[in-house]
């Protein structure tokens, strides 16, 4: 408090008919309630760093747990990179971990510039990912001692329940139309549907992908153009079957060439989608120019990038209508929060990435994000059932196509983490993913060519 303000509360004191002890008294109490309210409570400190890795279902998980010095006070924040997940482990325990014990908890943004800036050496995923995890962490612990959930700390809710989509594949129209079908009947109005000679099919309902074409190699072939060709096929018979009442999107997965990616965003203008999500690789952003003037197809764009030179661009010269950040990858919560008030300002609508190679702690922390963001347009997973239910208590219920949150302290999650010991990396993986440790291999095209996954 400042000298006019002292003077000005001593002054109502004695207008009250306060004297002497009593006023000052009276005086000190102010005072130490003002303390309070503008200090807060001393902030916690880091006493641990712990990295639960654990792969009870498909994906390789991997979850940052922060203790603090106070009793029962912790966090959980999403370090999920499946493919190389123990690189991720090593940067956490290696690097990040004495980097953190005795910081305060408090200090977030701080925090994470600090994280981001000691390796010199910036924006790869296996770093990112490593402060996501304790990003999302102080966030989780800033949520506890509010006793509020995070998105409260945001703003508050900007709707009562966050939309996602269906996934729905197979090898021929007849096939994606009946997946369709059946996700509508789910109470889903927006359906991503896939197809693919050479790749695997795309979740529930997908059938086992054909055998494809012979190429000059062992492996499966890839064949760029009959994809392509089967796609415009299965939006035909959907608009035609369907109609245009269901909201319809497609990953092409950066696996062609610019000039194949724009016929095809051209060619798909007429199904009106909802989106096309990566028709490009981040090492080819410079062509969205192009594929902006000559077409309106919706470009949703983003699961890639680690770094704001790749994000920035697109955003501010409205070159895609969603962006797809993989929360984790970018580094938590915090720079997603940053890329969707970018966003915001710029008609861009968030569509974060969230397969199943995110954790339940990292579904939740972005149905936080979707929850306090304006430009929230859709969310993609965050169905958590069966033993990652069991391991992960207090994920978000699902009904109609929407995800609600539980609306408890920080994420509303708690971790059974001798369940999550019971399951370690590669307890469900066999043949090729086992060998490469989680890793995803490789794709050819039939000529023997590597492409993008
Ligand atoms: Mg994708």
């Amino acid at each position: 408090m400042d000298r006019r303000g002292l003077l000005q509360m001593i002054a109502a004191g004695a207008a009250a008919g306060l004297t002497g002890e009593r006023q000052a008294l009276a005086q000190e109490k102010t005072q130490a309630k003002m303390e309070r309210a503008t200090r807060g409570m001393p902030s916690p400190k880091i006493k641990d760093v712990i990295v639960i890795a654990t792969q009870p279902a498909g994906a390789r998980l991997t979850v940052v747990k922060i203790v603090t010095d106070q009793d029962g006070l912790y966090g959980y924040g999403c370090a999920t990179f499946t493919q190389r997940a123990e690189a991720v482990g090593v940067a956490v325990e290696k690097y990040l971990r004495p980097f953190l014990i005795g910081k305060p908890t408090n200090r977030i943004e701080d925090t994470w510039q600090a994280c981001y800036d000691s390796s010199y050496w910036k924006n790869g995923p296996v770093l990112n990912n490593a402060i996501s995890g304790v990003d999302e962490a102080l966030w989780d612990i800033k949520g506890r001692q509010a006793g509020m959930p995070v998105y409260e700390l945001w703003g508050g809710k900007c709707r009562e329940a966050v939309l996602t989509f269906a996934n729905t594949g197979g090898d021929n129209p007849k096939d994606v139309v009946e997946g369709v079908r059946q996700a509508m009947a789910h109470g889903y109005k927006h359906v991503r549907v896939g197809a693919g000679f050479g790749r695997r099919p795309r979740g529930p309902g997908a059938s086992e992908p054909p055998a494809g074409p012979k190429g000059l190699h062992e492996g499966p072939v890839f064949d760029r153009g009959a994809n392509l060709r089967l796609m415009l096929q299965i939006f035909e018979a959907c608009r035609k079957d369907i109609g245009f009442e269901v909201e319809l999107m497609h990953d092409m997965h950066e696996r062609y060439s610019p000039r194949e990616a724009i016929q095809f965003v051209k060619d798909c203008e007429q199904f009106k989608l909802y989106f096309l999500e990566d028709p490009l690789s981040p090492e080819d952003n410079d062509w969205y120019r192009q594929m902006r003037s000559q077409c309106s197809t919706p470009i949703a764009m983003g699961e890639l990038f680690n770094s704001p030179h790749e994000w920035t661009p697109l955003i501010v010269e409205r070159l895609i209508d969603y962006i797809r950040c993989h929360v984790s990858q970018v580094g938590g919560v915090t720079p997603a929060r940053k890329i969707a008030l970018l966003a915001e300002q710029f008609g861009v609508k968030t569509a974060w990435h969230g397969p199943n190679d995110t954790s339940p702690v990292g579904h939740t922390a972005q149905l936080h994000l979707d929850l306090a963001s304006s430009n929230f347009g859709i969310q993609e997973g965050g169905i958590i059932t069966g033993v990652l239910a069991e391991m992960f208590r207090g994920c978000a219920t699902f009904k109609d196509s929407y995800l609600w949150a539980n609306d408890a302290p920080g994420w509303g999650i708690e971790v059974d983490e001798k369940l999550a010991a019971k399951y370690p990396f590669g307890a469900n993986e066999q043949g090729e993913r086992g060998r490469l440790n989680g890793g995803w291999g490789e794709l050819r095209l039939s000529d023997g060519t590597i492409i993008k996954q």
